[in-house]
């Protein structure tokens, strides 16, 4: 047992190791990776219920590393928000987003809408909404179709601030959406506040519809209540047809997964919406 024990204990410090050194590698070379745009977003089809067609996009971002290869967001966005990378890493992805939106167009496509990620130290960051409002204009976007994901954590931290940037992100007509409901402790009184259009379910209750009836019951009861509050809701993380059929029952009007499509490059995404797209 004491032998058995002890290689645990050096397969534990070697993986902990590597994953010191791979947060140093990529901790270093994340300035310089902001620098030379070593950056791409990846877009994730909104597909409407019932008729499934699409009518957005989250954009989700990726590091095209030089020796690495591709990098996914959840192994770096952690290291730009402890370095406050993430402020300049921020503003490029929505600037990205928008570019992105007004190529589509051009591509003579019928608009849709795109949402992109705020992380928290972002949200925090002072000049955040006047960041927006410049680059929506620069761009020429129209603001319907601009999107902001936000966790209820994110909001909680500094809540009466945080509504009053809500609000300020409305005045310019940007729509705001809630990610990971239900994983956070917002109060139905709280929500209530909130000048918010859209609750996105988390995955994890996705994930367990039709195997546990407690679970069912509240992703039932979270689009009741959506609905009640004029709210938009979308389920995120859909992997199989009787999710979407639970989905459709409980008269949940957008869904986002796996199932549908996983996140596209430009490219592709521009070919899903010509064949899964409004016309
Ligand atoms: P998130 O905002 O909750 O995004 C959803 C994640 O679930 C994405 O992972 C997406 O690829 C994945 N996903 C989508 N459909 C399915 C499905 O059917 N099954 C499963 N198992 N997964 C699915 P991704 O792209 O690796 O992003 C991870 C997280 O990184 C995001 O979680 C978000 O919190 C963060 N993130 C991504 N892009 C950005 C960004 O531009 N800025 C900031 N601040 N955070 C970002
Ligand atoms: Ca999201
Ligand atoms: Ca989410
Ligand atoms: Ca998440």
């Amino acid at each position: 047992a004491k032998s058995t024990g002890h290689n645990m204990y050096c397969v534990y410090e070697k993986h902990m190791a590597e994953s010191i050194n791979t947060h140093l590698t990529l901790g270093g070379g994340l300035r310089k990776a902001i620098e030379e745009e070593q950056f791409v977003l990846h877009y994730q089809p909104k597909i409407r219920l019932p008729d499934e067609t699409v009518v957005g996009a989250e954009a989700l971002i990726r590091w095209e590393h030089p020796e690495l290869g591709m990098i996914s967001p959840d192994r770096f966005i952690p290291l730009a928000e402890e370095s406050g990378l993430i402020l300049p890493l921020g503003e490029w992805v929505i600037r990205r987003a928008c570019d992105q939106l007004q190529e589509w167009r051009e591509a003579g496509h019928p608009p849709v809408k795109l949402s992109v990620n705020l992380s928290s130290r972002q949200f925090m960051q002072v000049n955040l909404v006047d960041m927006v409002e410049q680059v929506l204009e620069e761009t020429g976007v129209d603001p319907k179709y601009f999107e902001l994901e936000l966790t209820e954590s994110m909001l909680m931290a500094d809540a009466k601030q945080s509504i009053e940037k809500l609000h300020s992100f409305r005045a310019l007509g940007v729509t705001l959406s809630i990610d990971d409901f239900g994983t956070g402790y917002s109060s139905l009184a709280y929500l209530k506040k909130l000048p918010i259009q859209t609750l996105k379910i988390d995955r994890s209750f996705i994930n367990d519809l039709g195997l546990d009836n407690d679970n069912d019951a509240i992703v039932k009861a979270t689009i009741q209540m959506a609905a009640s509050l004029n709210l938009n809701v979308i389920a995120e993380g859909v992997e199989n047809r009787s999710q979407v059929d639970a989905l459709n029952h409980y008269d949940c009007q957008e869904v986002q997964g796996y199932l549908f499509s996983k996140p596209l490059s430009n490219v592709d995404f521009l070919l899903y919406m010509q064949s899964h797209g409004l016309s």
